[in-house]
């Protein structure tokens, strides 16, 4: 493991969300001239994502890359390592990062601490979610969910014989009716009922779009009469909004409710909950209630003269009482402040106090819509859809990208919609996947895909005349006869309680298989012991 020991002071920022990438801009201009300290910022990635204009991704209204700008141009003067943080040691003063190319961690000494690490979509806790719910919050989301959604809809197209899985492909769940989730569901809408009417197996009135919410309004951000007017939006284009309704399990087919009803889906995405950063989780330093660093007003953790923290993953003290809300414009203010502090500290000057008081909230409900609520005014339509994309096309990093994204914009009104599906991914690896009692994970005569092995829970084997055959629990494995002998599933396998499963695909098996005689012989015996069951 190398150490690198700073000599000028060294100001180390975790993080490349717009905390810490705003944070760095103002470093870098107080560092002008003087060059007294150091930058350093580590981000897992080596761009910037512009949160806000993620959802546009779905659509493809705007390009993959219009949403992110490299760091390295962003900050020229800073350091940068694109590694993923391992730990951070307050006592000794060093971050460590994950290996590179070598096997061999990095450490990376500081003197100014700056947390910007933001949150993490969790879906601890909640049956079938981590498995089977996609998240929204970075670009690789956003670039899952596209494809995901164009494989649902030329799926649906070919799918003639099998309704059930018709239904399923065709119906869209977006839960979560905050900003993000309206915005996620509103591009979803626009895109696939855009799009749908262009396959020629697919009735477009087969689509259903849901937003589900357990409030009893969406936006509870916003005012009242502008969420209403979101409300009324979205259903007009065709949104099933349901309220006071909780997401609470999903399996690879339903999206299941508190109350037990089941909504038969393929295409479930949460924008809910957000958790602390694992990082932060594990930090001595004080925290709130829901897990974020407390700062003081100068954004210094409290209780520390050298650790930071910003954005997302901190608790700060808001103007108007109260604590921040989580977005993109206090995190950028709160850089400011941290910064101009973070440089009083060191070359000895007054420190100042965040005491930015928010300009107001927008969210987008596509098609030229939106809602907004600036310095008091409120706005909703077209007008507000303007002021939004003015705005956010002039806070985007850079003149090349808005020049980019304005003419993305442009493109959009005259042009169909793109409906390439970007293939980036080889194979589909091994997945973990949930099943509820009754669901059936596959049925006899279907070709044989994947085999199964059981995490927790319990499944039936169930063959066709002659009635159940076996019963398997965790540690056992099913599936494996049809890949086998690569024919047809000789049986149906129904789960009995709620069930955990790891599913290795066909090509990893077969390639596991060819490789380890040892594993293909274990599966061969199962195979051959239930082909041929020892008379009880
Ligand atoms: C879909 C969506 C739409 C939004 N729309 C708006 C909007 O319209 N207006 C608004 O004001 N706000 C909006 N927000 C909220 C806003 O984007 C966030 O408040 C803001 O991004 C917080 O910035 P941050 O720097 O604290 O965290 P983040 O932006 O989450 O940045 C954290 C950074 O830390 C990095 N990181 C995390 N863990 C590690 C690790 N172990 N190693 C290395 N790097 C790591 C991540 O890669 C990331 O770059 C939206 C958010 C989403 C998800």
């Amino acid at each position: 493991m190398s150490t690198t020991s700073p000599r000028k002071p060294r100001v180390l920022i975790l993080g490349g969300g717009f905390a810490g990438i705003y944070t760095g801009m103002e470093l870098e201009r107080a560092q002008k001239g003087r060059d007294d300290f150091e930058i350093v910022l580590v981000n897992s990635e080596n761009y910037f994502v512009f949160q806000p204009m993620l959802p546009e991704v779905i659509s493809g209204t705007i390009g993959l890359t219009d949403v992110v700008s490299p760091i390295r141009r962003l900050l020229p003067r800073t350091e940068l390592h694109v590694r993923d943080i391992e730990s951070i040691d307050l006592g000794r003063k060093i971050v460590t990062t994950s290996p590179g190319f070598r096997p061999q961690g990095h450490s990376i000494a500081y003197d100014h601490l700056v947390v910007a690490l933001g949150t993490v979509t969790d879906f601890r806790g909640m049956r079938g979610l981590p498995d089977h719910a996609l998240p929204f919050k970075d670009l690789g989301d956003a670039l899952h969910l596209r494809n995901h959604i164009i494989h649902a809809l030329e799926e649906a197209a070919i799918e003639t014989s099998d309704h059930e899985l018709r239904r399923q492909l065709l119906t869209f769940v977006v839960a979560g009716g905050g900003f993000s989730g309206v915005e996620v569901v509103a591009e979803l809408n626009d895109f696939v009922r855009e799009v749908a009417p262009g396959y020629r197996g697919i009735d477009p009135r087969e689509v259903r779009i849901l937003l589900l919410h357990s409030g009893d309004r969406i936006l509870p951000e916003m005012d009242a009469s502008l969420a209403l007017f979101a409300q009324k939006k979205l259903a007009e284009r065709g949104v099933e909004i349901r309220l006071k309704t909780r997401l609470e399990a999903a399996s690879g087919t339903e999206a299941l409710l508190a109350g037990g009803e089941r909504i038969p889906t393929r295409t479930l995405v949460s924008t809910v909950p957000a958790f602390p950063h694992p990082l932060v989780e594990k930090l001595a330093l004080p925290k709130s209630k829901n897990g974020r660093l407390t700062v003081d007003r100068r954004l210094q953790v409290d209780g520390t003269t050298d650790v930071w923290a910003l954005g997302d993953c901190a608790s700060v003290p808001a103007a108007e009482g109260g604590t921040c809300p989580p977005t993109a414009q206090h995190a950028t203010r709160q850089a400011a402040v941290a910064a101009h502090n973070i440089v009083a500290t060191l070359r000895g000057g007054t420190s100042r106090t965040f005491d930015f008081k928010g300009l107001g909230k927008m969210g987008s409900l596509g098609h030229r819509s939106a809602v907004a609520e600036i310095l008091g005014v409120k706005v909703s339509g077209f007008i507000a859809w303007w002021i939004w994309r003015t705005i956010y096309l002039m806070k985007l990093p850079g003149w090349g990208r808005r020049l980019k994204v304005a003419s993305a914009w442009t493109l959009d009104v005259l042009l169909p919609a793109d409906l390439v599906q970007l293939k980036l991914a080889g194979s589909r690896g091994i997945a973990r996947e949930h099943f509820e009692p009754g669901q059936e994970v596959f049925h006899e005569g279907e070709l044989g895909d994947r085999v199964y092995i059981i995490l927790t829970g319990r499944a039936q084997i169930v063959k066709d005349g002659v009635g159940t055959v076996a019963e398997l629990g965790p540690g056992e494995c099913f599936g494996e006869m049809a890949l086998l002998k690569e024919s047809r599933r000789n049986a149906t396998v129904r789960c009995l309680a709620a069930m955990d499963v790891l599913a290795l695909p066909k090509s990893e098996f077969t390639m596991l298989a060819a490789h380890l005689p040892d594993l293909r012989q274990s599966f061969e015996r199962v195979a051959a012991r239930r082909a041929d069951p020892p008379p009880s």
